[in-house]
């Protein structure tokens, strides 16, 4: 089996199983508890968040936990839309390919009297600095723009954006999840406010994530109930999964340059192979873009078909288009980039793991090529292509 859906989710790593089951077994108490053995668990906790800091250049009482990358997403736009509201600033700029996590909640927020601009992403999968500049208002709150987007992978100018808010006044978040432990960040020397993290995104386990706020920045509570998490967010910790989230993050860090040396080099070869297949064309920028990404479309197959096929031959992948919740729309992320509908169908995105080979690669190659050419022998789309009913556009 080759596992080539890394954004989904990854595998957790025996480092962040192992401190997991340990906390479990042994270091169960009560964060809150003033005894021994609760004391041992906010220690751990604590620990965790000092570790987690110091990953991504921030100071441990910035560090928020929260149930994964949805959470932090979701605390972090209605922490500023709140605060936007007292000051009557109620403009809030984003881009159109952004998560749902972010989009929905933008779209909640329109409802309650929020004006959104969603800033164009070009035929590149990235957002102009100078756009984000030029849609600053005297009444906008927040910027929240992505580090790296999870279907194609285009790693935006987020240091250039951080900037030009700081410049402005304009507090800036950034959804990471996609680029914490895969990508170097530092908040400081990037500019950024606040920041969300997911740990299943990098061999942590699902379920528990992290937002980064500026100290000085009011979050509201999310959660109503006890002191937890200085009040912002009530619920007794999930200790064994904050650990093993940052279990997994120090190691990601200590691996990092040997990790994404390795895997650039087999997205790229990725990449060339797949270029190959006639009326093929790779989403979004080829450099600025995540070290395990490789996203393309297939003119005149359908996205779905093609997934299904290579699960039977033992590799999974992911498809730009929703098929999962049932919806024959295409991907809003591919939409946004340019692609018409019926090529944002044909489309592929394989996130590759840390440790694929290079015979795993050839093996993707081939069998995507065969598939390709599988499906296309009877599609009525390539068939009108093929006899000059339809032009390409790939
Ligand atoms: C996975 C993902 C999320 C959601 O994270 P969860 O921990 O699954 O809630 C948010 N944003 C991006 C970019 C993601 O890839």
């Amino acid at each position: 089996m080759i596992y080539a859906d890394n954004a989904a989710t990854t595998k957790m790593s025996e480092t962040a199983i192992h401190t997991m089951t340990e906390l479990m077994r042994d270091t169960w108490g009560n964060p809150s508890s003033l005894y021994t053995h609760g004391q041992i668990a906010k220690d751990a906790l604590e620990q965790a968040r000092e570790d987690i800091a110091a990953a991504i250049g921030a100071e441990p009482r910035e560090i928020l936990f929260t149930s994964g990358g949805s959470e932090a997403d979701n605390q972090a736009l209605r922490s500023i839309a709140a605060l936007g509201r007292k000051q009557g600033k109620m403009h809030i700029i984003s881009s159109a390919f952004e998560h749902h996590a972010i989009l929905h909640t933008l779209e909640a927020l329109k409802k309650e009297g929020f004006e959104i601009t969603l800033l164009d992403v070009h035929e590149d999968g990235l957002v102009r600095p100078e756009e984000v500049a030029a849609a600053i208002r005297e009444d906008t709150c927040l910027v929240t723009i992505m580090y790296a987007n999870n279907e194609i992978g285009t790693i935006q100018p987020i240091r250039e954006i951080g900037e030009i808010c700081r410049c402005r006044n304009v507090i800036f978040h950034t959804d990471a999840v996609q680029a914490i432990g895969h990508l170097p960040v530092n908040v400081r020397t990037d500019h950024i406010d606040l920041l969300s993290a997911s740990a299943h995104k990098f061999h942590g386990p699902k379920g528990v994530g992290f937002l980064y706020a500026k100290r000085g920045i009011r979050l509201t509570n999310l959660i109503e109930g006890g002191a937890q998490e200085r009040g912002k967010r009530a619920g007794t910790e999930n200790v064994p999964g904050i650990a093993a989230m940052a279990a997994a993050l120090q190691e990601a860090l200590e691996h990092m340059a040997e990790n994404t040396e390795h895997q650039r080099r087999m997205r790229d070869k990725l990449i060339e192979g797949l270029n190959q297949i006639p009326h093929a064309a790779l989403n979004g920028d080829a450099v600025h873009r995540l070290p395990g990404n490789v996203n393309f479309c297939f003119e005149g197959i359908e996205g779905e078909s093609l997934l299904l096929l290579l699960d039977d031959r033992g590799i999974q992948a992911s498809s730009g288009s929703a098929c999962t919740s049932g919806s024959l729309d295409p991907s809003h992320v591919l939409l946004a980039i340019g692609r018409v509908h019926d090529v944002a169908h044909g489309s592929l995105r394989l996130s590759i793991g840390e440790d694929i080979t290079e015979e795993q690669t050839e093996e993707i190659i081939r069998d995507v090529s065969e598939v390709v050419e599988y499906l296309r022998g009877f599609s009525p789309i390539w068939r009108d292509l093929k006899e000059g009913r339809k032009e390409y556009i790939l």
